[in-house]
């Protein structure tokens, strides 16, 4: 889960790191008067996306009129294809040197990773595409955490003032102690502002949290609905349902992340182009096939419908019963092709036999009828 920019310097700046003054609103009069506050200012759309200057989703405004403008042409229109419902303002800085600090997770040493680079400012991709070289890496021990030896020497390697590698240390370190304590899979600083003076700022903030810890990092989780950047994802999880949505116009629906994913491979193979991952679970009854066909049908792209199912725990017929339910209740009108066996497939493939439903024998050839029927 990705949290805004103001809601990870929120956190960063509790942890001890300095993030610029600032205002979070969502109407132009508030930044208008948050700027009356802080003077000059620059006007930053809240949406999970990198890259937002170049898009025109940072603005640097000169007085309090200005930061209402640039707000108004921001609030309640797309940045990127994301919906901007806030803008954070706030105080300009004097920038005198732009880097980069990040941590993230390195599953290759399975250690967290700090990465530093004095090309800050611009997309860390773009470095490691053009300078590679120009990205120092610092491998963690889980035991010891960055030692003060090892921080002066990645700051060194990557190119930082001497006058300032104090304090970016130990913002390096708060850096760190946070993804930790969070749960952290990213944390990143871009940049990390050097100003005319001499301190440094947190100027950009980025946390991606681990989903699999929301569980007892309460507050995070309470960021999770604003978080989510799909509304057909975001009422799919708040039904329970494990629902992942893709570009494509083919529904699958399966029991087990495996068996859906190898169903996502064998619709791709065969040309077709899935529009979903949808996992019913192991032993999932009707309402749940029924709620599963629901959340697949309101994206409007998907013209039809794959059924994977292998009967273990789940049993076929009460997958039968579902599909039943669910296509005569939801008034559907899309063709929808089921491949069924295992666990009582065969009074499963019973009951659907005179319904609208296209049964098939294999999920290759379940892949090959949907993708006929879908008129590819
Ligand atoms: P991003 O484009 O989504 O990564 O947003 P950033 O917050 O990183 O802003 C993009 C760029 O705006 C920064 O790299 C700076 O070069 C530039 N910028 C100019 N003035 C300011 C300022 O006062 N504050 C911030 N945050 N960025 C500024
Ligand atoms: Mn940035």
């Amino acid at each position: 889960m990705k949290l805004h920019e103001y809601q990870a310097k929120e956190i960063f700046a509790r942890q001890g790191i300095p993030i610029p003054r600032g205002r979070v609103v969502s109407v132009p009069e508030q930044a208008q008067a948050a700027a009356q506050e802080l003077g000059r200012v620059v006007v930053k759309a809240q949406v999970h996306v990198g890259g937002r200057g170049k898009a025109g989703g940072i603005k640097l405004a000169h007085d309090p009129d200005e930061a209402r403008a640039f707000a108004e042409a921001m609030l309640g229109k797309p940045l990127k294809g994301l919906l901007v419902e806030q803008v954070l303002v706030e105080e300009a800085l004097d920038i005198a040197s732009e880097y980069y600090l990040s941590v993230t997770v390195d599953r290759a040493t399975k250690r967290a990773l700090m990465m530093a680079s004095a090309l800050g400012g611009v997309d860390i991709e773009e470095v490691a595409a053009s300078h590679p070289d120009r990205i120092s890496r610092l491998p963690i021990d889980p035991a010891y955490g960055p030692m003060d030896f090892e921080l002066r020497g990645l700051m060194s390697d990557a190119g930082f003032e001497a006058g300032a590698t104090r304090h970016i240390g130990q913002i390096a370190r708060a850096l760190y102690d946070t993804m930790l304590r969070c749960d952290g899979s990213l944390v990143e600083i871009n940049p990390l502002v050097v100003t005319g003076s001499g301190t440094v700022v947190a100027a950009d903030a980025k946390f991606d949290v681990d989903d699999n810890a929301l569980y007892r990092q309460h507050e995070l989780a309470g960021h999770r609905e604003e978080a989510e950047e799909d509304p057909i994802e975001a009422e799919a999880h708040r039904r329970g349902a494990t629902y992942v949505r893709l570009d494509g116009d083919i529904g699958v629906i399966g029991n087990g992340a495996g068996l859906v994913m190898t169903t996502l491979d064998v619709v791709t193979r065969a040309g077709g182009r899935p529009a979903n991952f949808l996992d019913i679970g192991g032993g999932a009854r009707a309402e749940s096939v029924r709620q599963a066909i629901e959340i697949v049908l309101m994206d409007s792209n998907v013209k039809g419908i794959l059924f994977n199912i292998f009967g273990g725990i789940t049993r076929g017929d009460e997958v039968a019963q579902g599909i039943l339910e669910g296509t005569s209740g939801l008034g559907v009108n899309v063709p929808i092709v089921v491949r069924m066996a295992g666990t009582r497939g065969e009074q499963g493939r019973k009951m659907l036999e005179g319904s609208s439903l296209v049964p098939a024998a294999s999920p290759i050839e379940a892949a090959e009828k949907i993708i006929e029927l879908t008129g590819k």
